[in-house]
This record gives structure tokens, sequence and C-alpha cells, in this order.
């Protein structure tokens, strides 16, 4: 039977008391955080996060690749789990907030839901995810990838640092190799809370991001060959100038992006050979990265790409090397769960904004074994990655209730 919508409500100054007590497991002196993954640091939160939850009567289990669930049983316990969580890992000069907002918002609702004694049809848990931030060990989201079987556990105990100790000796040392296997249960949903990482939010006075999904991406290498030859000597209609090649296609790969918003397109490296004032180009090297929400935009883009390459160059006799050396799918979020999140939102009176990713996270991953979504609060100048990243308490406490109601909002719509 469906449960009456409740109107519990999370405690801002405890959730925000616990954003800067975890803080200092691994302070940095210009007021950031330096918690690398698997280091004593990241054991120290995730033994704090163990006691949080355990005297919150949770139960917590650890998988083979060190992710933590921290679970309160349902009225009907064999319903999958409706999760909710992010990462304690940040980067070496990471802020207070990236993921960690997402744990601690789940740590404060669950608590709401115990100190109230509300009754959940489904088991709710609360996700820690190992190596998010992949900046010790990569690649990034690396065991929510083991998760959602993007990687064998064996790739990820195989990882190495760059003093070369592994992942999977660090994960043991800590003793957060648990006994579980990784994403052995489904999770029936999972919300994940996250400051934005980009602008938007606080450029139109949004509190929450309503996160359709994760824009997809692409990666090329092109190299360009001309002819080195002498700059005085050489009459410009017996050039064959690899970078006057390169420069037409910067402009083309621009052109293609605003041809297709919200898409984006860049041209960020480049290397010109040799790189001498008086010898006309004979090679140039570059890459190019695309990203927009829809794969068949994407495919459009790339085809435009491909065409646009023999256009340019073949007037000016120049060849070219062309490769796709990554691809990202787009992500799209599970539309009952995008709809909870926007119930919850307007129930507790905040502005919404839909909008799309601009960042990988491991909510990307799990999508593609659960129902998930995720919920952007602003962050300070759209800055993270950064010491000086920074989010308001309201929006701490927006992100958490909102979280709160819309784990509700599923449990009462979906679970049972
Ligand atoms: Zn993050």
């Amino acid at each position: 039977m469906a449960q009456p919508r409740t109107n519990l409500t999370i405690n801002p100054q405890r959730l925000w008391d616990q954003i800067m007590e975890t803080a200092a497991f691994g302070a940095t002196a210009k007021g950031g955080i330096k918690r690398l993954t698997l280091t004593d640091d990241d054991k120290r939160v995730r033994d704090w996060f163990r006691a949080q939850a355990e005297a919150l009567g949770c139960t917590v289990t650890v998988d083979e690749v060190g992710n933590m669930f921290a679970r309160r049983p349902g009225r009907d316990d064999g319903l999958p789990p409706i999760a909710m969580g992010s990462h304690l890992d940040t980067q070496p000069t990471g802020g207070k907030f990236d993921g960690v907002l997402g744990v601690l918002g789940a740590l404060e609702a669950m608590r709401t839901l115990v100190e109230t004694g509300y009754e959940t049809n489904a088991p709710v848990e609360v996700v820690n995810w190992t190596n998010e931030e992949g900046s010790r060990f990569a690649p990034a989201m690396l065991a929510s990838g083991v998760h959602a079987g993007v990687f064998t556990p064996d790739y990820a105990y195989a990882r190495e640092d760059r003093e070369g100790k592994k992942f999977g000796e660090e994960l043991e040392r800590i003793g957060y190799r648990g006994a579980e296997k990784a994403g052995a249960y489904k999770l029936g949903a999972l919300f994940e809370l996250h400051i934005e990482q980009g602008p938007i939010l606080e450029d139109e006075g949004k509190t929450i991001g309503v996160v359709q999904g994760v824009q997809g991406m692409r990666w090329y290498e092109v190299t360009v060959t001309g002819q080195e030859s002498h700059t005085g000597a050489t009459p410009m209609h017996l050039r064959r100038n690899a970078l006057l090649g390169a420069a037409r296609m910067v402009e083309r790969v621009h052109g293609i992006a605003l041809a297709h918003p919200p898409g984006v397109g860049t041209v960020g490296l480049v290397e010109v050979r040799p790189n001498s004032r008086n010898v006309v180009p004979g090679e140039v090297f570059f890459t190019v990265d695309f990203r927009h929400p829809e794969e068949d935009v994407l495919d459009a883009m790339e085809r435009e790409f491909r065409a646009a390459l023999p256009e340019e160059l073949a007037p000016l006799k120049l060849e070219c090397d062309e490769k796709r050396i990554w691809n990202s799918p787009a992500v799209k979020f599970d539309p009952d769960l995008i709809a909870c999140v926007r119930h919850g939102a307007e129930q507790a009176g905040y502005p919404t904004r839909d909008m799309v990713s601009g960042a990988g996270h491991d909510a990307a991953y799990v999508a593609r074994v659960a129902p998930t979504t995720m919920i952007f609060v602003p962050c300070l100048g759209g800055i993270s990655h950064n010491e000086e990243e920074s989010t308001t308490f309201d929006e701490c406490a927006a992100g958490a209730q909102v979280l709160l109601n819309a784990v509700l909002e599923y449990d009462r719509r979906f679970a049972g």
C-alpha cells in the first residue's frame, strides 16, 4: 500500500558540522582536502563513516573493491534497496564538497529516517564508492565501474599509483577489501547528490539541478602531413603547409560544435613540426574533443568532422591520419527517478533547472545496471577540483532535503 507523503526535515546544522568534521581527514593549509584513495586519511574517513552508520543501526557491508553500503532494512526487506551516495576520496588539492556532500547528505537523510522512526517499504542504503577521482589510481570511477561490470576486480587490483603501489595491496593494507562480490545484488535505484562543478545554477539563481544524464564525449587525434621547406625560398603556390590545414580544421571543429547546440568542440593541443620560424611546417599533430548529450548528434558531428578533413586538406595538398581514441557514451538517467527529484524539489519549494552533467560521475556507470539519477546544487563560481571549492550552508541543506524527499517519493510510488 502506498504511504502518505511526509514532511520529514533534515537537520542542516548537523549536516554542515559533519562536512566540517570530516574535512579534517586530509585537511590542507588552504582550507581544502587531500584525501587520495586508499591512503591513511581515506581509511580514517571510512572508519568514521562506518561508525556513524552503525550508530544509526545500519549494517555496513564492504565489497571486494572497497565500496561501502550502509543498510537500513525496509518493511519488505526482500525488495532491492534504494541507494543514495557518492564518494569520499578527493583530488590532491580538492575541496570540501565534491563527493563528500553526496555521502554526508545521504547519511543525514538516513539519520532523519532513523530519528523519526519512518519505515520505508524498501531497504535504504548509503553508498561510498571507492576511487571516484582516479588521481592516485587511474582510471576514475574505478570501483563503481567494477560494480557495473565495466571493469573486473582483477583489473582494479592491478592499478598502480606513481610509486608502483597496487590498488589491491593498498585496499588490503587499510582493511577495506571486503568479502562481498561487487555488484552481486542489484540496487533498486541510486540517487547521487553532487555539487554542479560548473557555473550554470549560480548564474541563473537556481538551487537544484535536475540532472537528465551525462553528456557523451569523443576524443580524436589527427596528424596532418605536408612538406617541410624553406620559408624564404618556397613560393606560396608551391607550399604544402600542414599548419595552414590544421588551422582551417580548428575553425571547422568550432563551427561543427556551434551548429549542434548544446554541443561543444575543442582543439586543445597542437604540436607543430619542426616548429621553427623559417621552416614551412611539415607536420602538425592536434587533438579534438567533441561532447553532446545525444549519441546520434555526436555521430553527426563525427561525420561532419571526418568530411571536413579532405575538404580542407586536399586543396592544400596535405595528407592526414585520423583516429578516434576514446568514446564515452552519453548516459540517460531514469525518468521515474528524475520525476521523484523534481517532485522533491517542488515539495521543498526550491527553484530547479534541468541539466546534463558535463563531468563524469559514479552514477554514470551505475546507470548501466540500475535506475539512476543525480541532484546538483550550485558551487561558487563554478569552481571545483580546487581547494577554493565552496557551496553554502543553505545549498548543502537544500541538496540533502531534496535527496530525502526524492528517496521517499520513489519508495512511496515504486517500491512494494
Ligand atoms: Zn565527485
